[in-house]
């Protein structure tokens, strides 16, 4: 479907990387060859995963990462810099959600603030402190991991695979924020060389989806499935897509 490259020396970030999808995005990014930062924002846990996927002969490094702590955030990119002196990749994985069923009509604001400050503002903090590094790399990639619950022609259906997932006030909305800021990132960096997409993984087996699968929704899929395709569109080659919303199939209407 997209032509991808595999990168020498390329060096790539993704946030949220201790567990779950972004563990894996991290892992298959390391095997391809990639210099993988692990951002994590326990410095333990990042240890943990760098550590996995080093003992795997592949080259990873943990940094701690909050992307709701524009502090951790800095120093993340001052060492990043120090070490590599350049970002080729970014992978906005980090994320959280409220659980299907948190009707806005009964939003309780404090957890909608919550899930926006991390899935759309932390988008915004990481991408722009890492834009200088980003800047000196000859193929930038910013890969926005987003969900089919982001897609308002997906929601808006009442045929679609989602229709039966309960309303939520902030998950949803969040994601499809974080759609709309990636177009807008792809049209400002388009003239420097970027090629920035959101992609969803699908409904995979990891902690976030725990409620929906306790409150029935069965999900056989794993993160290292749902992985794949957000490396896919982290090692595109030079004429790849831009401003655009993929799965594993291919376009994913917004
Ligand atoms: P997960 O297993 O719950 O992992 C979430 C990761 O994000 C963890 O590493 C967590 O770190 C990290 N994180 C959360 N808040 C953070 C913050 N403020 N700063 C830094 N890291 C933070 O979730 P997942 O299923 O792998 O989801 C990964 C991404 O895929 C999310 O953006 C999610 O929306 C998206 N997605 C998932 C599915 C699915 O079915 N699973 C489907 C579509 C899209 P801690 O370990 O420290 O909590």
């Amino acid at each position: 479907m997209i032509e991808t490259v595999t990168p020498t020396g390329a060096v790539a970030l993704v946030t949220g990387a201790n567990r779950g999808i972004g563990f894996q995005v991290a892992r298959q990014l390391a095997e391809r060859g990639l210099t993988v930062v692990i951002g994590a924002r326990d410095p333990e846990r990042g240890r943990a995963a760098a550590r996995a996927i080093r003992a795997a002969g592949a080259d990873a490094h943990p940094v701690t990462l909050d992307v709701t702590d524009p502090a951790t955030v800095r120093r993340a990119v001052g060492w990043i810099d120090e070490r590599f002196g350049r970002l080729d990749v970014l992978v906005n994985n980090a994320g959280t959600a409220d659980d299907p069923g948190h009707r806005p009509s009964a939003a309780d604001l404090d957890l909608v603030r919550e899930v926006f400050e991390t899935n759309v503002l932390g988008v915004l903090t990481v991408t722009n402190a890492m834009l200088p590094l980003m800047y000196r790399s000859a193929a930038p990639r910013i890969v926005n991991v987003s969900s089919g619950m982001g897609s308002l022609t997906i929601q808006s259906s009442p045929e679609s695979y989602l229709a039966k997932v309960p309303a939520a006030a902030a998950y949803p909305a969040s994601k499809s924020a974080l759609n709309a800021l990636t177009i807008q990132y792809a049209k400002e960096l388009r003239p420097h060389g970027f090629l920035v997409n959101a992609v969803t993984p699908g409904a995979c087996d990891t902690d976030l989806t725990k409620e929906l699968q306790e409150a029935g929704f069965t999900i056989t899929r794993t993160a290292a499935q749902g992985a794949a395709v957000v490396v896919r569109l982290a090692t595109l080659g030079p004429d790849g897509p831009t401003s655009g919303f993929f799965d594993e199939d291919g376009p994913v209407p917004w």
